[in-house]
């Protein structure tokens, strides 16, 4: 686990208006941080910059107490879990956790060991022989967080990671997200556009707008009218 610490963050793709226009901004150990803004604010960008997709243009990016700019992604210890899954369609469910830990060549028994305590905290255990075409939308989002926490990786980045599920089941991953990261005591960024997700999620949110930090605060100051 670890904190992470923005300090004058930009980013400049092209000549343009800065995607992200000097934002500095600490997110405790173990925090739930959520960042909210209308489309094309920067949220995105500030996420594919903390996990390293993105180079930054100014400004320093500190995780865990390390300047991490000149990392590449996988020195950074991060687990980023898509809109989209981003699951491998040919693999079962177990070798899409596994997958991660296959990279960077974990034993097997330890692969076994983690992959079954992380299907068993999702309830995936009786689907690990499955392929993702043959899971529920909820089903493969939890295949998802699964690769993300067999990796005990030092933060979780999610970027709108419920926005492709229904009313129902997005209710029913909130609370799950909201669950495993109070067990697993985890650093999280999560970029949304629901408020209901803000709200039952977060420690605090941030408010980007055209690149800047609006706003921080906790929910409850963000979004009960006095
Ligand atoms: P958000 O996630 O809040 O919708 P983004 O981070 O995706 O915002 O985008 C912020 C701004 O940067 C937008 O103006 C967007 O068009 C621009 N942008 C994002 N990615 C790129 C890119 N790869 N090249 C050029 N401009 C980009
Ligand atoms: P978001 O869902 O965050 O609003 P978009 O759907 O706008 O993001 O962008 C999807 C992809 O397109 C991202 O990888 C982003 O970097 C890229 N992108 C966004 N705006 C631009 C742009 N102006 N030029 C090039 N790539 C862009």
């Amino acid at each position: 686990m670890a904190s992470i610490e923005m300090r004058n963050i930009v980013k400049q793709y092209g000549d343009g208006f800065p995607a992200v226009n000097d934002v500095s901004l600490d997110i405790a150990d173990g925090e739930f941080m959520i960042l909210v803004g209308p489309s094309g604010c920067g949220k995105s960008t500030l996420l594919r910059m903390i996990v390293g997709l993105e180079d930054i243009t100014s400004g320093d990016m500190v995780i865990g107490g390390k300047r991490v700019n000149d990392l590449a992604p996988r020195d950074r210890n991060l687990s980023m879990v898509f809109q989209n899954y981003a699951l491998y369609p040919h693999m079962t469910v177990y070798e899409n956790i596994a997958f991660p830990l296959r990279l960077s060549k974990t034993p097997d028994d330890e692969i076994r060991r983690r992959v079954t305590e992380a299907s068993d905290v999702l309830e995936l255990k009786d689907h690990l022989e499955r392929k993702p075409a043959n899971l529920s939308g909820g089903q493969r989002q939890r295949v998802a967080m699964g690769r993300a926490i067999v990796r005990q990786a030092e933060a979780f980045l999610f970027d709108e990671p419920l926005s492709n599920l229904d009313a129902k089941l997005r209710g029913q991953m909130r609370t799950e997200i909201s669950r495993l990261q109070r067990r697993l005591g985890i650093t999280t960024v999560y970029v949304t556009h629901d408020q209901t997700e803000a709200m039952t999620l977060g420690d605090r949110v941030c408010v980007l707008r055209k690149g800047k930090i609006q706003q921080v605060a906790s929910p409850r100051e963000l979004y009960e009218q006095p």
